[in-house]
């Protein structure tokens, strides 16, 4: 039987109208007015042409705006495809053309790109700004929601390859807010401010949890760690949605002790070295450490304040709803504190990639990355599986070394590959970006010896002005491989 829920936004306009909603710079919407706004720009777009069927591109930066038409979306159920605003117009036209998007809305920002888009692609545009331009007809809403609907597709990051198209449903995102909640509570005071931007998984989910749980947002146009702290006390914000970088920059920053009304950051994206968490403890940061990725709608592991210093470096523990497993190559359990692959599965993890076979296994998802849990259930993660340096039968994570030099006084970034090796099947190199410093290759090297085992130093270092990154800001190592691949005269 196929579950179905009322409208989240109808539901939530009913429920609580006048409770706030959302505020951007100087805007405040309740839930009433946010519900029929977005209500209002469903009939403009639905006169535009748009319906429930239809895959809808979006290319947007984070404002107002942009989630009333987000939220216009869920009134009339067509599936929004969120375009990381970062790619260049050939990466966009692919997944554009791979969902098989109709329509794009998108601004004035992206004037240049959609005009390109439109060119190579058969694509209505539709800029947000001459919305009030266009028509009105009474939309068709969607009343109810079959928690099997498709919502939103969401790209991968494309860090180990072509990006694939996430398949998000309703019931993804409900459960992903649900599983959030049972692990962090909910307080009848909680917002949550969104600095991360809407077309990634961790903000489309704050927007989805603020219309479940009747929370408000506090949502800003961009990151920047002044503006963060500022609304921390003039809005008295509860909860911070976090990547590494920029709870490395409020770190820094913040002087005062926070307020006690503050409840957590939730960091996740990608690896945290322990000296960043050390620091946020000493100043009393809260932080809700996670694993998660695309294809699980947010965060599926976390690590909660409380364990924090006994578990340090952990991701924590599945939420309520989700289970974890790691797996060798036959696919079977392994013992705690035996490195494997990082299986998970729940009602969270998405069923599939557009336009792909399904990728489950008996209702598992293969995340690609490698990790352990200790006795107690809490999860590891080293490291991405296709990253792996098996040098003399031993495992180099890249992210350990990476950690490693990036905490060198005078390295602003660093990269570490393996390269194929006679004596040792690999080793690895590092790709290092230096701030202002004289660090001579053998210092680094010298350096490592205090913190690594001999076999996960670097045998050589590289200076580059900046280590390769994809849109979402991850290393992407492969470009690395291809690079050291055509160097001809390339051996140690
Ligand atoms: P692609 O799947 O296209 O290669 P991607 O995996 O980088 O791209 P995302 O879904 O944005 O795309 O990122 C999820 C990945 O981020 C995880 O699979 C994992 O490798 C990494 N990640 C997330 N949280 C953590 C964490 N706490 N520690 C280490 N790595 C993490
Ligand atoms: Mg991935």
């Amino acid at each position: 039987m196929t579950e179905i829920l009322p409208n989240f936004l109808k539901n939530r306009a009913s429920l609580t109208p006048d409770r706030e909603a959302i505020v951007y710079k100087n805007e405040r919407l309740t839930f009433k007015e946010l519900y029929e706004r977005a209500y209002h720009y469903a009939g403009i777009l639905t006169a535009f042409g748009i319906k429930d069927k239809d895959y809808v591109g979006f290319l947007v930066k984070n404002d107002l705006e942009t989630v009333l038409h987000l939220y216009a979306m869920q009134i009339i159920g067509a599936k929004a495809v969120l375009l990381n605003n970062r790619l260049t117009v050939k990466e966009m036209a692919y997944q554009l053309s791979d969902a098989n998007a109709s329509y794009l809305i998108t601004e004035e920002n992206f004037q240049e790109q959609a005009i390109q888009l439109e060119e190579e692609l058969v694509i209505s545009i539709f800029y947000k700004e001459k919305l009030e331009d266009n028509p009105y007809i009474e939309p068709i809403e969607k009343r109810q929601l079959h928690l099997d609907d498709t919502c939103t597709i969401m790209y991968t990051s494309g860090t180990t390859g072509l990006p694939k198209g996430v398949i998000q449903s309703y019931g993804n995102h409900w459960w992903s807010a649900v599983g959030n909640t049972l692990n962090a509570g909910l307080y009848e005071k909680d917002t949550w401010l969104c600095a991360v931007p809407l077309f990634h998984i961790s903000g489309y989910s704050i927007l989805m949890r603020s219309i479940i749980y009747g929370m408000k947002i506090v949502l800003h146009d961009s990151f920047d760690e002044k503006k963060v702290l500022a609304d921390l006390w003039k809005e008295k914000v509860t909860i911070i949605s976090v990547v590494t970088t920029m709870l490395q920059r409020i770190e820094h920053v913040a002087s005062d002790r926070f307020p006690d009304y503050f409840r957590y950051m939730l960091l996740g994206g990608g690896p945290a070295t322990i000296d960043l968490l050390t620091r946020c403890m000493k100043k009393e940061i809260p932080v809700y450490y996670s694993y998660g990725m695309t294809e699980t709608s947010s965060q599926i592991v976390t690590l909660s304040p409380e364990d924090s210093i006994r578990k340090i470096g952990s991701a924590g523990k599945p939420l309520f709803p989700a289970q974890l497993k790691i797996v060798n190559h036959s696919g079977e359990t392994l013992e705690p504190n035996e490195v494997g692959e990082i299986t998970v599965c729940g009602p969270n993890v998405s069923k599939g990639y557009l336009n792909k076979d399904n990728h489950l296994k008996d209702g598992w998802f293969f995340t690609g990355d490698i990790g352990y849990t200790d006795s107690e259930g809490f999860l590891y993660v080293l490291d991405r599986r296709s990253d792996l340096i098996i040098s003399g039968g031993e495992n180099v994570y890249p992210a350990e070394v990476e950690a490693v030099l990036t905490d060198m006084e005078g390295i602003r970034e660093a990269a570490v590959i393996g390269i194929p090796n006679n004596k040792w099947g690999q080793v690895p190199i590092a790709f290092v970006a230096k701030e202002k410093s004289m660090l001579t290759e053998q210092q680094i090297i010298n350096n490592c010896e205090n913190s690594l085992a001999k076999y996960k130093i670097p045998k050589r270092i590289f200076f580059v002005t900046e280590v390769p990154r994809n849109a979402s800001g991850k290393i992407v190592r492969r470009e690395l491989r291809k690079w050291v691949e055509e160097q001809a005269d390339f051996s140690l």
